[in-house]
Order: C-alpha cells, then sequence, then structure tokens
C-alpha cells in the first residue's frame, strides 16, 4: 500500500472529508487504513456482567483510495510515486517536491 503507518493524511471523501490525521494501522489485506480520530462511529453496547451498556465511539477504517497523503517535506496534499534504491529497495518519494517521504530510508 501507498500509505504506512504514522503517515499524516487528509480525507477526500465521505463525512470527514477535508480532515487530516495520523495513520494508526494499516489494513492491507481489506485496503484500509485506521485514522487517529476520525471517521468516529458510536457503538451501542450492551450491559455486561463487568462493564455498564451505553454508547462507545469507535473509529472505523477508511478505505486506502479514499485519502491522500500529506508529504512531510512540502506538507501538501500530494500523489506518491517510487524509487529505487542502491540495493534496489523501494521507496516513496512526493510527486509534488519529489522528495523521500520514507523517514528510516531519508536519514541515511
Ligand atoms: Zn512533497
Amino acid at each position: 500500500m501507498k500509505i504506512k503507518k504514522g503517515d499524516k493524511i487528509q480525507v477526500l471523501s465521505g463525512k470527514d472529508k477535508g480532515r487530516k490525521g495520523e495513520v494508526i494501522r494499516c489494513l492491507p489485506k481489506k485496503l484500509k487504513v485506521l485514522i487517529k480520530g476520525l471517521n468516529i462511529y458510536k457503538k451501542h453496547v450492551k450491559a455486561q456482567s463487568n462493564q455498564p451498556g451505553g454508547i462507545i465511539e469507535i473509529e472505523k477504517p477508511l478505505y486506502v483510495s479514499k485519502v491522500q497523503l500529506i508529504c512531510p517535506n512540502c506538507q501538501k496534499k500530494t500523489k506518491v510515486g517510487y524509487q529505487l534504491d542502491k540495493t534496489n529497495k523501494k521507496f516513496r518519494v512526493c510527486k509534488k517536491c519529489k522528495n523521500i517521504i520514507d523517514k528510516e530510508i531519508s536519514k541515511k
């Protein structure tokens, strides 16, 4: 997936359109990402012996196609491109400013 844990993203559609958040979990098999504090739904929970019932708020994952990465270098919404380094390892680059997105590689 083009989006990874720890990425800053902006939501492109749906009820949280335009809002920004940080990816806290990736679900590659479902092509979804979980974003901290976004796409929150209320869920009714039945009372159980060890906890009271009520309404809890849960974050639901969003489809990757509905979010766009915010480049850590230029702070703009951007598309992700790929390049290969000397060892043929793929890394992500910002298509707007051409800078490397993946932190672990840009440190070297
Ligand atoms: Zn950029």
